[in-house]
């Protein structure tokens, strides 16, 4: 089937034309700026052809249409014809306690989206702008809605509750929910389909490590536990995000530097984690440099960032009662010999070998990086968040 996979920001929307049966991406490409003076559209074809250009884009349903006349263009384009996409798979984050899979879009779907918002302000309206537009120029082509929060759904209290009164729970939902679930939900399958097991039968750990970054405890197929929280500001020490802290530090710098609430979540959204302990960058790549160049505080930075997805997996080794594998996933996860080999080279108690050479092979590519006759096995498996929102659309229109 052919899958278009939109996933909108609140100006831009990236995208992928996906023929699922061969997994081909036929063209991937970006609207930016939309609703801002020099909007731009960028594609790339299977074929390498590949063109940028600014076109005006004063709204998402703009965007929406620039991606389908591409997509149909006599010269440029991949399909003859709109009726040739089967159905379009819509990246929305928060899908509340309400979404455990992804669903067929309908009015009342868009209406229970609209609910949720609250709880990623930033994000589902981006989506529904998208979906609305697609709607609007799609005509009777199938939208479906597959969310970031669902794999995490099958947590049970335990896990998600947060210990403040339960009112909180009641009235406003708090509690953990959890994001890049999509990927969390393809990795431990792929884990699964690599080891040659039936997922049934696995405790598996992910590690989501990209800018924002995530982990998961993965047992016999289902979520019991995610790092991410109430918003993806929780857990791991990321790019720009704090991750997990003392919540009192709040109200003790609101009081010290004069600061808003807003401004401090703000602060630990955008200038914590990595950035703002070594002062250097985001990017862990600059920091691993300053840390080699002698930097200190960029080192100090890169061993909080690496002990804290330790402790994780101390963590969810317990919760999982033992692990089967530990897959490492995304930017850094995915690129990354020396946070692997670092992180590695703790886990010793597990009685992982981290294998130096083979971690030099697996960068962006699957396999294994443990020794062979590890009994927890070490894996390196790139997610591919475009083709399972793709996958998802299509084994739900195939029920
Ligand atoms: P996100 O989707 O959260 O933006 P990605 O999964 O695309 O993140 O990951 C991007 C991040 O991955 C970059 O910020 C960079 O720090 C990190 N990264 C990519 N390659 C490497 C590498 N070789 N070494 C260290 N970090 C890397």
């Amino acid at each position: 089937m052919n899958v278009l996979v939109i996933n909108c920001g609140s100006s831009s929307l990236k995208f992928q034309f996906i023929e699922t049966e061969d997994q081909r991406v036929l063209v991937r490409g970006l609207c930016e700026r939309i609703g801002i003076d020099g909007s731009a559209f960028e594609y790339k074809k299977e074929t390498g052809d590949k063109k940028a250009s600014k076109i005006e884009m004063k709204d998402h349903n703009d965007a929406v249409a620039v991606v389908l006349s591409m997509l149909t263009d006599k010269e440029d384009g991949v399909i003859d014809d709109l009726a040739k996409i089967d159905a379009v798979g819509h990246r929305v984050v928060h899908g509340g306690e309400k979404f455990k899979e992804a669903v067929l879009i309908n009015d009342e779907v868009i209406k229970e989206i609209e609910e949720v918002s609250d709880l990623a302000p930033l994000h589902n309206p981006a989506a529904l702008l998208g979906i609305r537009a697609c709607m609007d120029q799609m005509g009777n082509i199938p939208q479906v809605g597959v969310f970031d929060t669902a794999f995490h759904q099958t947590m049970e209290p335990e896990s998600y509750l947060y210990a403040i009164p339960y009112d909180y729970y009641e009235k406003y939902k708090i509690r953990r929910y959890g994001f890049h679930g999509t990927s969390h939900e393809y990795v431990a399958n792929r884990a699964a389909q690599i080891l040659g097991k039936d997922i049934s039968t696995l405790k598996i750990i992910v590690c989501h490590i990209g800018n924002g970054a995530s982990m998961s405890a993965v047992k016999y197929g289902k979520c019991i536990d995610t790092s991410m929280g109430f918003t993806p500001l929780a857990g791991l020490v990321m790019g720009t995000r704090s991750g997990d802290i003392d919540p009192a530090i709040i109200t003790y710098l609101m009081k010290k530097e004069n600061m808003t609430a807003d401004e401090v979540v703000s602060m630990l959204n955008k200038q914590s984690g990595v950035l703002g302990l070594s002062g250097v960058s985001s990017d862990y790549r600059d920091v691993i440099d300053a840390e080699k160049n002698g930097d200190q505080k960029a080192k100090k930075a890169m061993d909080v960032f690496i002990l804290r997805i330790v402790k994780y997996i101390g963590a969810y080794m317990a919760e999982l009662d033992g692990v089967d594998a530990v897959a490492f996933t995304a930017g850094a996860g995915e690129n990354s010999v020396s946070i692997r080999e670092r992180i590695g080279e703790k886990l010793g108690f597990l009685g992982v070998t981290l294998d130096k050479e083979k971690n030099k092979a697996a960068r962006g590519v699957e396999g294994f990086i443990g020794g062979d006759d590890d009994k927890v096995k070490l894996m390196v498996i790139p997610t591919n968040e475009e083709y399972a929102i793709a996958e998802q659309t299509v084994s739900l229109l195939k029920r």
